[in-house]
């Protein structure tokens, strides 16, 4: 298969020019054809050769995967269903906000985590994607975007990103990379379930990104109902490898906690919240329980909500309480399962 480019940084690049007899120079070309100009056929680039642009041809592709279907919310956010090379099926959502414009985007077809109440984790685990299959939803979001700007990356689609390491940490580099995408490191963000290794060798990179926890409980017998990864990763040692990661990285760790009714949300839990969360740096960012089909959880009430949120306030940190977008049409947290309302 035709090597993708949208899976090489630059200085890759420029080496498999070298090989095949070209000049340095050229690399910055291509790049400009692709990363600026959005072009994705190499008999557009008119600036190279016709013996270079055939050569390339023959060489490399600039796949993007192919949307198969798209849904619109009420709302504005908007949710993707692609189909990759192999047939694979993954989401990516748009989500709008005044200025901004955030993409939600997968790492993995399915998921092998489990957590109880995700409407991914059902799926099962199929693969990993390749860098490219995670920079090419990039550069898709991009073209769909037009005039708009794409202005903030979230890792929250479908997938663990962390159990996709390599390729995950690569797609960033390209994704901030001057000569490709250009996105400060302030806007992407990376949401793990908490894989400690993994966490640990990503603050001993350099790389420098957001990094969100799915924390849900801070009991460690409810976590560990809900997020079976906490058996084997439980909450003190993610509390240590977090803190040791903050003081290698300049951004503060983001928690996120969906709010389950009846489950989460107690006085017990928000005793065991204030306290695991009291000494550490941080950003809590809170989420009601989107539904999702046949799983046996409900949402809080607006009243529950309102209670649980404002029994936080005496953190010190930001605590958000983050609006679910495009819910009508099942592209919320957790409801991408490349199935229903397609
Ligand atoms: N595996 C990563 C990223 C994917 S999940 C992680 O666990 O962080 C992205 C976010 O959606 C997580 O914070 C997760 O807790 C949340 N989520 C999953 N299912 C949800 C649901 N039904 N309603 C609301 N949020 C959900």
């Amino acid at each position: 298969m035709r090597k993708n480019v949208l899976d090489l940084l630059p200085d890759e690049l420029v080496q498999h020019l070298l090989e095949l007899g070209e000049k340095e120079y050229r690399a910055k070309q291509i790049l400009n054809w692709i990363y600026s100009k959005h072009t994705i056929d190499f008999s557009e680039m008119t600036s190279l050769s016709e013996t270079l642009r055939v050569k390339l041809q023959e060489t490399y592709q600039i796949g993007i995967p192919k949307i198969l279907n798209k849904v619109v919310s009420v709302d504005g956010t908007t949710k993707y269903l692609l189909t990759l090379q192999d047939e694979s099926k993954i989401e990516m959502v748009i989500i709008p906000n005044g200025k901004k414009n955030t993409l939600c985007i997968s790492s993995q077809v399915g998921c092998a985590r489990q957590c109880e109440f995700c409407a991914t984790a059902k799926l099962g685990f199929t693969r990993n994607l390749d860098t490219y299959e995670i920079t090419s939803q990039v550069f898709l979001a991009i073209i769909e975007l037009g005039e708009e700007k794409l202005t903030n990356i979230v890792f929250m689609g479908m997938g663990e990103p962390l159990d996709n390491y390599e390729n995950v940490v690569k797609a960033i580099r390209i994704l901030q990379h001057d000569l490709c995408f250009n996105f400060s490191p302030r806007r992407i963000t990376v949401s793990t379930s908490g894989v400690i290794p993994q966490i640990s060798k990503l603050a001993d990179t350099g790389l420098k990104l957001k990094l969100a926890v799915s924390l849900n409980s801070a009991i460690q017998s409810k976590r560990e109902l809900l997020m079976p990864i906490s058996k084997v990763y439980p909450l003190t040692e993610l509390k240590k490898t977090l803190i040791d990661f903050r003081k290698k990285t300049p951004y503060r760790i983001t928690f996120e906690y969906v709010m389950i009714k009846d489950f989460n949300i107690g006085r017990e839990d928000v005793k065991a919240l204030l306290k695991y969360l009291g000494d550490i740096s941080c950003k809590l960012n809170v989420i009601k329980w989107n539904k999702v089909e046949d799983l046996p959880y409900e949402t809080p009430s607006a009243i529950e909500i309102d209670k649980f949120i404002s029994s936080m306030n005496v953190l010190s940190s930001a605590v958000t309480f983050r609006k679910s977008r495009g819910i009508d049409i099942d592209a919320a947290c957790g409801q991408l399962a490349t199935k229903n309302i397609f």
